[in-house]
């Protein structure tokens, strides 16, 4: 059943808009990673920088990549936050510096806890299948876990909710005593929610947590009558964030349609996010792109050497001319 927070770092604040439920639609932006794959962001964006836990989400695909060299993503490091590789189509070889070395396919859970450093590379493999389409997710490690050992989980058998117009995957956490294995730090729930083409259906929620949407096909209409009723269909590209309070959801969808739901306890600890580091000061921050840049030219370092990899790891970007600073959860209003 559901795990009810004792954690005193994470606490719902009174004040807080997002304690009870809102409909606030925020549209992605298109990131270039590498060479061309191409990326909707749907977190952080300007105007909310997480979800629970949740701090980075990305989408991507359906891409047809036949042809081409699909995900490459040389080794680059991470520290304190998890990685949630999550595929609708195709398949990623994961390589990281603990050893792990393995292929995820759809309806695996590739989770990936940093803590005090990791480094890891993506890939389609060669040959590889003719579409990719997923989600890459991170989720912030609160500070009395963000320097614990790295760790590699891969989950081939996550439970699944199965009822008439809806098969609901529980990637993260817990829906309806269906908990997923996967370690998590915080209270928060990741889902993969498939509707039917005329499906009418319920999904319950925590009512503690708060909680946002994305779409991965089709256009699902999400809400709850006693509270605020249904949204218009969320297209994909967009992130439908729902705030706290709610009990269940009421989901609709006209076509097939599936999307992602991701939630949590809100994260009340300020962040400073830069390049693939979550950590809690600028200096911080800082200590750890030179950490990797000296491993990177030959020395030895915290994050270790992704073997089994041909070519390069990535260089670090420069740091910008002005200091990081610790960030909140929500756009903050000046
Ligand atoms: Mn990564």
């Amino acid at each position: 059943m559901s795990n009810v927070t004792t954690d005193p770092t994470v606490t719902v604040c009174a004040s807080d808009a997002s304690a009870g439920p809102v409909h606030e639609v925020l549209r992605s932006k298109t990131v270039t990673l590498g060479e061309s794959t191409q990326v909707r962001r749907l977190l952080p964006s300007l105007d909310r920088r997480m979800v629970g836990a949740w701090c980075f989400v990305d989408h991507y695909g359906p891409d047809e990549i036949a042809r081409a060299p699909g995900m490459q993503v040389a080794p680059h490091p991470h520290i304190g936050l998890q990685t949630v590789s999550w595929l609708l189509d195709g398949e990623v070889h994961h390589r990281d510096s603990l050893g792990s070395d393995v292929v995820i396919r759809p309806g695996e859970l590739g989770l990936m806890t940093a803590g005090q450093g990791i480094a890891h590379s993506e890939q389609s493999p060669d040959p590889h299948a003719p579409y990719l389409h997923g989600a890459q997710l991170w989720v912030a490690l609160p500070d009395e876990h963000r320097t614990t050992a790295p760790r590699f989980e891969h989950h081939r058998d996550l439970p699944v909710l199965d009822g008439p117009g809806m098969r609901a995957t529980v990637l993260l956490g817990d829906v309806d005593g269906a908990r997923s294995a996967g370690r998590v730090h915080t209270p928060l729930v990741g889902v993969d929610v498939e509707l039917a083409a005329g499906a009418d259906v319920r999904l319950p929620l925590e009512a503690d947590f708060e909680h946002a949407v994305l779409t991965v096909s089709g256009s699902p209409e999400i809400g709850d009558d006693a509270v605020d009723g249904l949204a218009p269909g969320l297209d994909v590209g967009a992130l439908l964030y729902l705030g706290g309070g709610r009990r269940e959801l009421r989901l609709r969808a006209e076509t097939a349609s599936r999307f992602l739901l991701l939630g949590g306890t809100p994260f009340a600890e300020e962040l400073v996010m830069w390049w693939n580091f979550v950590g809690r000061t600028g200096e911080e921050i800082a200590e750890a792109r030179t950490a990797w840049q000296a491993e990177i030219a030959g020395g030895d370092g915290p994050f270790g050497a992704v073997r089994g990899y041909e070519g390069d790891p990535l260089t670090a970007p420069e740091l910008p001319p002005t200091p990081l600073r610790p960030r909140g959860r929500a756009a903050r209003k000046t």
